[in-house]
């Protein structure tokens, strides 16, 4: 039988062993590891919400409220008001007819893809789209093609070949288009208009994840698709609450059909114990701050420092997100970068294979809105004096 410390040792040979990295104290824009201050490069924290006085007190007032935990599944005894207000909020603010909330994105996308695709159906995802919608893509039971990144041909030719065998398939069956607005390694964005036209001309329907796109995108900073005006055009607007909101959870806003549909048959919906009744109540509260005058505000402080840091850097980057790849190919002289960066009280993380494909790997730099000038001018010269 394969023994644990074989399978370390081949994944320690291939600089592919991972560890955990314990903090000292909080996530913030400054935190402490091993006793030494670092700036934070590294979350997905893109307002600074984390840490945010409003969204603290939310939490708290939400465990006053409603106790610490759910003690059973929604469709039991755990479905709290704060469940069904998180919900509500987010439909309202995404515009859509309803919304369903996962305790995380990854329970939302395995969730969500296994409840609306069977045997016979067909899911189309971007080469590069998360691993939480490729495994449940390959759990739903559904026939999988994957076309290469942002490849809007290939994309047609696929739902060309599936939509004209169409009489070799049910004729219920599903054909869903995956995409993510934003790529989470690559920090570029989807030809969501295009996207939205393909689907329309063959009768598919599309899912598009806004995890990296919530509270970055959009005059009310729903995302991306809010940005581009194509709301109505999409089927389920999937995002997560604990990267830009601060909190955690996940969601999917939808029609109120799908909701229920969803409600249903997602299994991680079903067979799982409700996220804390505190964590929506603070969620919600998260996505009304995104939605204010001081989410805007916080946007246009994100956007200056993105802009600020991507100029800094080389003036050939030309920005698309609060994700900024440093691209390097090999995966030891990544991680040589990431430490060097570290003893220069910078924390960037090495991301490396099976993350990001072999030979690519690279720093993956995250920009916040609580970052200041100076630490985005300490990266940038610490990355020009190492290069
Ligand atoms: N989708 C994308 C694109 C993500 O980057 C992530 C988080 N890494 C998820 C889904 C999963 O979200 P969560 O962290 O809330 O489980």
């Amino acid at each position: 039988m394969r023994q644990p410390e074989q399978e370390l040792d081949a994944l320690r040979e291939q600089s592919l062993l991972r560890s955990l990295r314990q903090l000292d104290g909080p996530q913030d824009t400054t935190m402490s590891w091993h006793g030494e201050q670092l700036v934070n490069f590294a979350s997905n924290d893109y307002l600074g919400l984390a840490q945010h006085p409003a969204l603290k007190a939310a939490f708290i007032q939400g465990i006053e409220k409603f106790g610490t935990g759910s003690g059973a599944s929604r469709l039991v005894t755990g479905n709290l008001p704060a469940h069904r207000q998180l919900e509500e909020t987010i439909a309202e603010l995404k515009n859509t007819e309803a919304a369903i909330s996962f305790a995380n994105g990854y329970n939302c996308s395995v969730g969500t893809l296994t409840a609306l695709l069977q045997k016979g159906d067909t899911v189309i995802l971007d080469k590069l789209s998360h691993a939480s919608l490729i495994d449940g893509a390959r759990m739903s039971g559904a026939t999988v093609r994957v076309f290469p990144h942002n490849h809007l041909a290939k994309l047609e030719k696929l739902l060309q070949s599936v939509t004209s065998n169409a009489s070799s398939q049910p004729a219920e069956a599903r054909v869903l288009i995956v995409t993510e607005s934003v790529f989470s390694m690559d920090g570029d964005i989807a030809p969501l208009a295009e996207i939205c036209a393909l689907k329309e001309k063959y009768g598919a329907l599309l899912l598009v994840d806004e995890a990296h796109g919530l509270g970055v995108f959009g005059s009310t900073g729903m995302g991306l698709a809010e940005q581009l005006d194509l709301t109505s055009q999409i089927d389920f607007h999937m995002g997560t609450l604990g990267k830009a909101a601060g909190i955690a959870g996940g969601y999917i806003a939808c029609s109120a059909s799908y909701r229920q549909l969803l409600i249903n048959r997602a299994r991680s919906f079903i067979y799982s114990t409700a996220p804390p009744p505190a964590q929506a109540y603070a969620a919600a509260a998260a996505l009304r701050l995104i939605s204010s005058n001081e989410g805007r505000e916080m946007r246009e402080k994100l956007w200056s420092n993105i802009h600020q840091l991507a100029s800094q850097l080389d003036h050939s980057i030309t920005p698309t997100s609060a994700i900024i790849p440093w691209m390097i190919g090999d995966t030891d002289s990544a991680i040589q970068l990431s430490e060097n960066l570290q003893q220069n009280g910078l924390l960037v993380p090495a991301i490396r294979y099976p993350t990001v494909p072999k030979n690519t790997a690279r720093l993956r730099i995250t920009i916040s809105a609580s970052h200041t000038p100076a630490q985005l001018s300490q990266l940038a010269q610490a990355l020009a004096s190492s290069s």
